[in-house]
């Protein structure tokens, strides 16, 4: 049953009630036929509509923030700009699309060929809770642009978000069935995928539902899109500027609580600095204010749920026993709701499970390296392949990490963020498809190849 439980207090704030298989097959019934309008509406009307969203997430900005900060306890100020850059995601595609989606002039022998992109119909998303609103916006607007409907299957624990999110596009004038939000259980998620009516999925969350959800739409012939978790390396060298490496490593890892695919999680460090930096993240880790994530001072709030704080605890304590040091914090902290300590752990052994494994929490995985082919090895040695952020002011180096690190994206001297702008997505088990830019609106399109005698 989802409920909304606030995780600063540990306090259900409310519960609500599952929609049955009836008002599933209701949803789905709704988004057919608002499909069948939708898909002939001219962009520049869907465009508008789009641009209304924006504006009302910016009109709602505070009430929209604050939910999701009562929900899964993201920093208030994080949950503001979540919002911000949902209208940002909203009025790109607004303006963009119809560029993105004009038909593509070929060569060939025929007369005239061309690629005219379609939309497909009904597509679901299966959503996390850790950004309850980009992830929703980064899926919908592109989505809804290109022409097709968006059904929602929110995380469990974030009831309230979904419901706003419904509304919002309602408020927006967007027709009936074009977006819905179902409040419903993952075991009612196959179902959906195998109604001929739903033409593709899109799952962000874990490995586990990513299988579980792309096995069903394999089976059925569907197209799946997958956003899955991530053990990003953050490498530094011994020419990077250490100072901005380090404290754009703290806020790398701590983003949301040090809950996101692309927080950097393993840091890669060179030998001849790793002491230096080790020391002045450990400070900055130490200085970090915990507390209530509604309050504007807080620099670290809890994790989104018990579950949450029990899975962290459990690997960071089975990192220790398997030999890793915990060079600071290491435990969940003594006060009411899901906080952990910030934590450094180092000295992992190779044959630690734990080291192949993302750590959805405020743990940072140090190690230390000899030169930049050891770096790169331990770059790629986990399942994941998500984003990267390497430091270095070498070139060469530069040019090797792009080339050679296992990831979907590289952000030289910078940490990873995702911008409507540049294609988002991973490979090995961080999944496949790309979300945003051109990629992202045309993930879920017929592109039909047209050729005329
Ligand atoms: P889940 O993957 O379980 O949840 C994400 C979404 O998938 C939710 O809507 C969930 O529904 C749904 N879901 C879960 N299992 C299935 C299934 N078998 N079939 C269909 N849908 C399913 O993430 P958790 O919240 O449990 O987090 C567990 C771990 O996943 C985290 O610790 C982290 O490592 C990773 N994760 C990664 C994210 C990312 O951004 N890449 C985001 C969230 C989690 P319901 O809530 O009802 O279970």
């Amino acid at each position: 049953m989802p409920d909304s439980v606030n995780p600063a207090t540990a306090e259900t704030r409310k519960a609500f009630t599952r929609h049955d298989d009836t008002a599933v097959r209701h949803a789905i019934d709704n988004g057919a036929r608002a499909f069948g309008d939708w898909r002939g509406r001219p962009i520049g009307e869907r465009a508008k509509l789009m641009h209304a969203a924006a504006d009302l997430l910016d009109a709602r900005r505070e009430t929209l923030a604050r939910l999701a900060t009562e929900e899964m306890g993201k920093r208030i100020a994080e949950a503001r700009s979540e919002v911000e850059k949902c209208a940002w995601v909203c009025r790109y595609y607004a303006d963009n699309a119809e560029d993105f989606l004009a038909d593509s002039p070929r060569e060939s022998s025929a007369s005239r060929a061309f690629v005219r992109y379609r939309p497909l119909g009904i597509v679901l998303a299966v959503m996390p809770w850790n950004f309850p609103y980009w992830q929703v916006f980064r899926f919908a607007a592109p989505t809804l642009m290109a022409g097709n409907v968006g059904l929602l299957k929110h995380a469990s624990n974030v009831p309230q978000c979904a419901q706003a999110i419904e509304e919002l596009f309602l408020d927006a004038d967007f027709p009936q069935g074009v977006f819905a939000s179902l409040l419903i259980g993952s075991d009612q998620v196959e179902a959906i995928i195998e109604d001929d009516r739903v033409k593709a999925v899109t799952l962000t969350g874990s490995e586990g539902a990513g299988r579980a959800v792309a096995a069903t739409a394999g089976d059925r012939i569907k197209p799946s899109l997958l956003e899955l978790g991530g053990s990003d390396p953050f490498i530094v060298m011994p020419s990077a500027d250490i100072e901005a490496a380090v404290e754009t490593a703290v806020k790398a890892r701590m983003i949301n609580n040090g809950q996101s695919c692309i927080a950097a999680k393993r840091f890669i460090v060179h030998a001849d600095i790793h002491d230096r930096f080790a020391e002045a993240m450990a400070k900055r880790f130490g200085d970090l204010a915990i507390g209530d994530p509604m309050d504007e001072d807080t620099e670290l709030g809890p994790l989104s749920s018990a579950d949450a704080l029990d899975t962290l605890t459990e690997q960071v304590d089975a990192l220790a026993r398997s030999g890793a040091t915990i060079m600071l914090g290491g435990k969940p902290v003594q006060r009411q709701g899901y906080f952990f300590a910030p934590t450094i752990v180092t000295d992992v052994p190779g044959d630690a499970p734990g080291r192949y494994e993302e750590l959805f929490g405020p743990v940072a995985m140090l190690h230390r390296v000899g030169d930049i082919d050891e770096a790169i090895a331990i770059a790629n040695e986990t399942p994941f392949g998500l984003g990267s952020s390497v430091w270095s002011r070498d070139e060469a180096e530069i040019d090797r990490f792009i080339d050679e690190v296992e990831a979907g994206s590289v952000f030289v001297n910078q940490m990873v963020a995702s911008d409507p702008r540049l294609p988002f997505g991973g490979v090995k088990n961080s999944g496949y498809g790309r979300e945003l830019s051109r990629e992202g609106i045309l993930a879920f399109v017929n592109a039909k190849t047209v050729s005329v005698a």
